[in-house]
């Protein structure tokens, strides 16, 4: 799941950008309005955490009202320092999904980025992903089939999740690379053919199970029944 961060302060978008990726999220992290906005319109992110006030020509509010006029509906976690009524019934009725007073403890974010990621996915209203007898908590970062867990690296594992929660679509290699890995990661062209590769050597060569992910030629990936 890729998450953009929009935050002028850059010790605390560092700190939730290695937070979240520590938690196997792709993160883009930028630090004024301007940027902001055309990363939000161009990019397509699972969700976008947003600070309120920011420099340039548009604010968080400002970010806010041009996504949801151009129809698009990323859910989106507003930071505010200001914790008055007035501004979080304002930020709510520009379209924010949730919002965060600062201070906050990164714990907290965390929980409501995973609420958030919930919410806009009927496919992850439970906290344990299964497919067939293949398993993945997010929480916990771990993946089993059949009983037997699979170690699997940060994004191997953001890359079965992906599949999980999309599971039985056909998923473009752009569209993998695009929800798995942030904007400014080394992407060769084979990248994500290697990664398929090692998740189906974990995944599926190791048990008697039907293999689960399958390449669809001229189309892409997916996980699913053959
Ligand atoms: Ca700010």
């Amino acid at each position: 799941m890729r998450i953009l961060v929009v935050e002028d302060e850059h010790k605390i978008a560092n700190a939730i950008k290695r937070g979240l990726e520590q938690h196997a999220y792709a993160v883009d992290a930028v630090y004024d309005g301007d940027e902001g906005l055309a990363m939000a319109t161009t990019e397509p992110y699972d969700l976008i955490i947003l600070d309120r006030m920011l420099p340039g020509k548009v604010d968080g509010l400002g970010i806010l009202k041009e996504l949801r006029t151009a129809k698009i509906h990323t859910p989106v976690l507003l930071l505010t320092a200001k914790d008055r009524v007035l501004d979080r019934t304002e930020g709510l009725n520009a379209g924010a999904d949730d919002y965060l007073g600062k201070p906050f403890a990164f714990i907290e974010l965390l929980a409501r980025v995973r609420a958030l990621l919930r919410r806009t996915n009927t496919k992850t209203a439970v906290t344990v992903l299964a497919y067939e007898d293949l398993e993945l908590d997010p929480q916990a970062m771990t993946a089993a089939r059949a009983g037997k867990d699979i170690r699997l690296t940060a994004k191997e594992f953001a890359l079965l999740e992906y599949f999980m929660r999309h599971a039985e679509q056909v998923l473009t290699k752009e569209t993998l690379m695009q929800h798995v890995w942030n904007y400014d990661a080394d992407i060769l062209p084979n990248t994500i053919e290697v990664y398929v590769g090692y998740l189906r050597n974990k995944v599926d060569k190791p048990f008697t199970g039907p293999n689960l992910i399958h390449n669809r030629r001229g189309f892409g990936y997916y996980l699913g029944k053959e």
